[in-house]
């Protein structure tokens, strides 16, 4: 009896020194992990590829932009998109996610939806209105179709919502996928996407985020900056020998007419603009600077990378995209946007140095796709290419079952080189006038099979129901298979022959293939927790977000598929 006594005492007095332990801790809060960085900056630069930074690489050095990235950080020179479509929405979602459209649902920029019979947007969100504009459409934005968390969504739940998360672009989809699906219900902690509306030179958001925009975001749009951006012109940032000796003739038919309709040649008049057109910046280098101003009121104004917790700051440059579309891989724009972007990014870096502070934050680059050379350009130079069309295809392929088997329209959509069948009306023929057309879904893939095979630019044709047992080599394979999405995909994909592009013009180039010239990408490591180095390891675009996981110790996002690159990561 006397020991039970004492024994309850015992376990009283235990559980009060539990009680004032607990109580020492709480007053006494734990700091966050050390060593993990304050702020992580995602930087996409849209349509990038893996050459440019050594094709540029001597004109780099004197910014410290890139050179410092590459120099002092790690570099994985042989990292590839491994699903189709090579596109921006499909991009930014891996980048962040680690997944696949199979899995992440973003299919394509666009997609057909074969049920509803009906395009959609990947960022569309007819529930929601623009905050910082009168634009109506351009405000009409979310990430609800994005189907797995992002890399930013696991900081937030792992730091029970304090990190702070903002997404940055010119273009909605470059924002909006990378910060997540952001919950606003905190209020006080800034977690949101802002983009660039052409209409009326704001950056805006939607009322997915906020009723309001910040009060740093609506001064920077009160100054239009685009406009003194306007008034600098674009000229060439070195001397033209430079030009002459490393890229192609500056005037060249298959180039845009993109801000003069009578040529394609440095010097272009911007000034017209001011006041009148705030979407052509988005096809200047000043694109870049005007989001690197944007980035930079951001840092200041919600005090990004000044708390315990670690923050993340989204950049997704978009004006190198329309530049390489307009003007291609090899033009003096191109390469003229890039000596510059170099420098905007070296004044990214030193503002990050002064306010985050030297070793205090992370930056990871890529891109979102990288993009082919003009097939004119290199049919000049006897290399295979060739254009084709989402719409030519379609009304060709339809006019063709139509003439054979009578029937309209039983194509419903062709989508990034992607077909879709109208599966109701191949049954309702089936079933009901078999005995007339003598049609079934089988028979009709064969047909358009056929019909494709015998077009110059068409390689293969794949029916993702087969993709596994037909003879295809695996990198293919795999794409398709990351691709396929039951209600967001098509039937078959037309696999093009290399060079092949999407293109509705005679001018400019485009992405969007398997072919490495869409999917080598660049990678760079930098700062807070990384090695120096390089890999000329194959790494997959899925691996970024399960490495920047590994980096701050959370979970890696729900849908990543892919493995961390531990060479990257300091021990
Ligand atoms: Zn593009």
């Amino acid at each position: 009896m006397k020991y039970t006594i004492n024994r309850k005492y015992l376990l009283i007095f235990s559980l009060l020194v539990s009680l004032q332990m607990v109580a020492q801790t709480n007053n006494n809060v734990p700091t966050s992990t050390p060593n993990k960085p304050k702020l992580v900056v995602g930087i996409v630069v849209d349509q990038m590829r893996w050459d440019y930074l050594y094709r540029f690489q001597p004109f780099f050095k004197d910014h410290n932009g890139f050179s410092r990235l590459m120099d002092k950080g790690f570099s994985c020179e042989n990292t590839f998109v491994n699903y189709l479509p090579t596109v921006t929405a499909a991009g930014h979602a891996c980048i962040y996610t680690g997944s696949v459209p199979a899995i992440h649902g973003i299919t394509g920029n666009n997609w057909w939806d074969n049920y509803q019979k009906k395009g959609i947007y990947c960022t569309q969100d007819d529930s929601v209105k623009t905050v910082g504009s009168n634009t109506a459409d351009a405000g009409k934005m979310s990430p609800k179709n994005l189907l797995t968390t992002t890399i930013t969504d696991e900081l937030r739940l792992a730091s029970n919502f304090h990190s702070k998360v903002v997404g940055l672009s010119l273009k909605d989809r470059g924002a909006i996928i990378p910060a997540g699906h952001s919950d606003t219900s905190a209020g006080h902690v800034m977690n949101a996407a802002f983009w660039y509306d052409g209409q009326s030179g704001n950056f805006i958001t939607s009322t997915y985020y906020m009723n309001e925009l910040p009060v740093w975001l609506q001064d920077l749009n009160n100054r239009k900056l685009v406009d003194s951006f306007y008034t600098q012109n674009w000229n060439l940032a070195l001397p033209k020998q430079v030009y002459d000796k490393f890229c192609d003739k500056d005037e060249n038919p298959y180039e845009a007419r993109m801000f003069n309709s009578q040529s394609s040649s440095f010097p272009y008049n911007l000034e017209k603009y001011i006041r009148k057109d705030y979407s052509k910046i988005s096809g200047t280098p000043y694109g870049n600077d005007l989001l690197l101003a944007v980035a930079k009121q951001a840092i200041d104004a919600e005090q990004l990378g000044k708390q315990e917790t670690t923050d993340f700051l989204a950049l997704s440059f978009s004006a190198p995209d329309y530049i390489g579309h307009s003007f291609g891989p090899n033009s003096w724009e191109l390469f003229d946007s890039y000596i510059r972007l170099d420098a905007t990014i070296a004044s990214l870096l030193n503002y990050l140095d002064q306010t985050v502070g030297k070793d205090q934050y992370t930056v990871v680059l890529t891109a979102d796709h990288a993009g082919a050379h003009i097939p004119e350009f290199l049919e000049k130079h006897n290399i295979p290419a060739g254009r084709e069309n989402d719409k030519d295809l379609m009304n060709e392929l339809n006019t063709a079952i139509a003439g054979k088997y009578g029937v309209a329209d039983l194509v419903t959509s062709v989508n990034d080189f992607d077909i879709y069948l109208n599966h109701e009306e191949i049954a309702y023929i089936k079933k009901y006038v078999s005995n007339t057309i003598d049609l079934d879904e089988d028979k009709l893939k064969d047909f358009i099979s056929d019909y494709l095979l015998r077009k110059d630019e068409v390689l293969r044709v794949v029916d993702f129901k087969n993709v596994n047992t037909v003879p295809l080599p695996s990198t293919i394979r795999e794409m398709l298979n990351n691709a396929y999405n039951p209600v967001r995909s098509g039937d078959l994909e037309i696999i093009m022959k290399s060079g092949v592009m999407s293109s509705y013009g005679k001018t400019g180039m485009s992405h969007g293939v398997w072919y490495n010239y869409d999917t080598h990408i660049p990678l760079l490591w930098y700062g807070a927790g990384i090695n120096q180095g390089t890999t000329n390891r194959h790494i997959d675009m899925t691996d970024i977000a399960p490495t920047i996981a590994a980096l701050l110790k959370i979970q890696p996002p729900s849908g990543s598929i892919g493995k961390v690159i531990s060479e990257v990561i300091k021990p």
